[in-house]
């Protein structure tokens, strides 16, 4: 099923973020992830059926659409998105086809595994920036965009430069109406999103 009316596990969403790539950021994270890389920051995005909410994808884009003009683009990461990959490519192709919002996409497939499967490739087409490769403990690096070095940037388009990604700021606190603290970015401390 494609188009606003096909499902999206999400665990989380975050309707604005400066820690999570260049701007002010609506931040959407998938609920499942199957690629168990060791000591990974949130295990509690692994289960596909996790106690997030299932969302279609037209509910989501309106809503961000809704806040558009207070935001610079939309971070999607997880879990993993790209293991729904029809939900991830409708959300772009409706928000891009409506919207100047750019998309930036967080996923521990390599680019080559992306581009070796038609629909994982699907779901970046309208993505300005993918950052893609397994998270890699001994390697952790938490700047920019980038949890561990062995991940790569991969710009689909000129929107973005490694320079815009450096001044990213590394963690971020949001308190909610209710007093509930969200932290996020590549230093958010173990479980948080
Ligand atoms: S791909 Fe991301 S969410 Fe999945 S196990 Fe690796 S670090 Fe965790």
């Amino acid at each position: 099923m494609n188009g606003p009316k096909t499902p999206w596990r999400l665990h989380a969403v975050l309707p604005r973020s400066a820690a999570n790539g260049p701007g002010i950021r609506c931040v959407i994270w998938s609920q499942g992830c199957s690629l168990g890389c060791p000591g990974c920051f949130n295990p509690g995005t692994h289960p596909a059926g996790g106690d997030g909410a299932v969302r279609t994808v037209g509910e989501v884009a309106e809503e961000v659409l809704a806040d558009a003009a207070h935001l610079e683009g939309v971070t999607l990461t997880g879990g993993e998105p790209l293991e729904q990959p029809a939900a991830i490519a409708a959300f772009c192709a409706e928000l891009t086809a409506r919207s100047d919002l750019s998309v930036i996409v967080l996923t521990g497939f390599t680019r080559r595994e992306i581009e070796a499967d038609p629909a994982r490739a699907a779901a970046v087409a309208d993505a300005d920036l993918v950052v893609t490769g397994r998270y890699n403990a001994r390697l952790r690096l938490a700047r920019g965009l980038r949890g561990s070095s062995n991940k790569e940037y991969w710009a689909r388009t000129g929107r973005y430069t490694a320079a815009d990604l450096s001044g990213v700021p590394e963690l971020e606190i949001s308190v909610a109406d209710d007093a509930t603290l969200t932290f996020t970015g590549m230093h958010a401390p173990e479980g948080d999103i």
